[in-house]
């Protein structure tokens, strides 16, 4: 049953890590823009954070939907 345990492993790891990484997107949801140089060279306003020079964290939409909805699930209890 070594296989199991092992996959077992993995999955909590895995869980984890994306609870880990969830907190992180939630406490720091932005980040620098990494594609503002890239339109910069070509002289163009950038569209990937136009022009804020800040992108949203990979997740830290979902995140925030999923936090969003727990809290209104909260509110709505009976
Ligand atoms: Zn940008």
């Amino acid at each position: 049953m070594q296989v199991i345990e092992t996959l077992f492993t993995a999955a909590a790891l895995v869980l984890l890590g994306a609870l880990g990484w969830a907190v992180f997107a939630y406490f720091s949801p932005y980040r620098e823009c990494r594609w503002c140089h890239v339109f910069a060279a070509v002289r163009l306003r950038c569209r990937r954070c136009k022009g804020t020079k800040l992108t949203r964290r990979l997740g830290a939409k979902q995140v925030h939907r999923v936090t969003l909805s727990l809290r209104q699930a909260w509110e709505e209890r009976p």
